[in-house]
Parts: C-alpha cells; structure tokens; sequence
C-alpha cells in the first residue's frame, strides 16, 4: 500500500527517516512552514527557511525516492513578534507561488492573541487570492474553542470549506469539523495526545469521508512512520481497506491536489532516483555508495 504523509517536518530529520519511510510505502509528504524551537530574530532566516523548503530539502527527498511538497505560512508562535511579522508577511506571496507548494500554512492560533489573529487573517486573504488550500494549526490548549474560531474566522473571510485542512483534531473537534464541511487531520503522537489505538477508534466512529492522518513529526518527540503504522494497525483491528487508503493517501490527495501542483503522477511516473545528482553543487552522499534506481543512471 502507497502513503502520504500531509504534516511532516522534514528539516529536522535524518536520512535514515527518508529510508524507513520510503521503505514503510511512503510516497510524497507535504512539509509545512513552523516554528523551528528557537525564535528567529531576522527575517532572512525565514527567507533562508523557505527556499530550503522549496529547494535543498525537496531534493535531499527525492534522493531517497519520495516526492516532497510544502506549505507556507508565518506560524503562529511567531506571528506574536508584530516588527518580524510584518516583514515576514512581505514575503509569503514570493514563496507561495513557488513549484511545490500546495497550500498556506500552517497558520491558525497558539495562544490565541490578538497578533495572532491578526495575521492569521491576513494570510487566509492571501491563500484566497492565490486560490490555494490552507493547513490550520489548531492550538494544544483550549482545543475546543481554538478549533471553532480558526472555522468561524475562515468562513468570515470566506474561504470554502473544501479548501481549509483543518489539523490536530481529537474525538472532541472531530464532529463539528466534518458537519461543517472541512478537512479533518489528525496527527498521531508516539505516547500523548492522539496515540494511533485511538485514531483506528476515530475512523470506525466517525467514517473515511474527508478525515486525514499524519504524523507531525519534527524535532521533538515523534514518528515519522506514524501513517503506515496507523494503517497497519487499522487493517489488523478490521478497518476496511478503502478506509485506510482514504484516510492515509488518497484524502490528503484530494485536499491538498486542489493546488494543482500535486499530482498522483508525479510518483507513479517517477523515473528513480539517482544520488549521484547534485543541488546547487551539493549531492547527499558525503561520500557514500550512491544507490541509484534511475534506469538510464544503471553503469554497465
Ligand atoms: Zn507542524
């Protein structure tokens, strides 16, 4: 079975993650803008963070087989800093254009301050103007309230629905998420919050329709094979496998394909991968074996 991973952090993790999950079936991820631990205290550092996003880490995933997207946006932890805020916002439509990117975000509440509502605002115009998908970052507290205002304020400035991934739900969120007509995803912890016993649960209560999982995973405690697991586990405790398909690849390609710049062929029809290739001078091998699957790229 093929899987996308729709929230994974990328940047912050190691070739041997690339290897396992293209090995567990994973095919594309979609990496979204965040916060990277430490506050960044000059805007070059997000101009820096983009382009790698758009550039050196969608190839370093190519280089291990797997198709790499990513979305844009100022997150909400920093859109707290207005001065760095405000520049950063300059930036956005730039990158947002860019090849590869397929939605704003992600973006939505922390706190839930003014700033970040300000700015949250902002960027939902912008996704509207580009015509893209958003990815909502719902806030770990007050879980409830945050994830129905980030919909209220989406329907206030008029974005549809069907376009706003709506992540970090729970069995709480869920209901309200899906009778409104969003996106639900749901990001599968190792050991707290949304553990993947409990998302099997999610999908036999709540269906396949418009529900999606990922992983989250990034620099703190995470899996980056989450997805695969959650479908492994889902087959064991006698999901259907149309579910599992629906909600560990072909949802996520339906939400985030609305870009444009995603298409199941990008991976179907994918001529291999050969590590002898090199981006802006630099290729992943550090001296290594090269492994190469390109046909053309075999040496006789
Ligand atoms: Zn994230």
């Amino acid at each position: 079975m093929q899987f996308i991973d729709p929230h994974i952090h990328m940047t912050s993790r190691t070739t041997d993650d690339y290897q396992a999950m293209a090995a567990a079936g994973i095919v594309a991820v979609i990496e979204p803008s965040f916060w990277l631990g430490q506050p960044r205290t000059e805007v070059g550092s997000f101009k820096d963070y983009y382009s790698s996003l758009v550039g050196w880490e969608r190839f370093r995933a190519s280089q291990f087989g797997i198709k790499h997207y990513c979305t844009i946006g100022l997150n909400s932890k920093e859109a707290n800093n207005e001065t760095l805020a405000e520049q950063v916002i300059e930036l956005l439509p730039l990158f947002a254009s860019k090849e590869g990117v397929v939605g704003i975000g992600e973006i939505g509440y922390d706190d839930q301050t003014k700033a970040e509502d300000k700015y949250f605002r902002i960027q939902l115009e912008l996704a509207k103007e580009l015509g893209l998908p958003v990815q909502v970052h719902t806030p770990h507290r007050d879980k409830k309230s945050g994830t129905q205002t980030s919909m209220d304020v989406c329907e206030e400035h008029g974005l549809d629905p069907s376009k706003v991934i709506i992540d970090h739900n729970n069995e709480e969120t869920v209901q309200d998420v899906l009778d409104r007509g969003f996106w639900a995803a749901f990001t599968i912890y190792p050991k707290t919050k949304m553990g993947n016993e409990r998302m099997v649960e999610v999908v036999r209560r709540f269906g396949d329709e418009r529900i999606i999982v990922d992983s989250s995973a990034d620099w703190g405690v995470s899996d980056p094979l989450a997805v695969p697991k959650t479908a492994n586990l889902m087959i064991q405790k006698g999901i259907a496998e149309k579910s599992v398909r629906l909600t560990c690849y072909q949802n996520a390609l339906d939400a985030y394909g609305q870009s444009g710049q995603m298409n199941e062929t990008d991976w179907l029809n994918d001529e291999g991968h050969d590590q002898r290739e090199l981006f802006s001078g630099n290729s992943v091998l550090r001296g290594q074996e090269p492994k190469i699957t390109k046909s053309s790229g075999i040496i006789e």
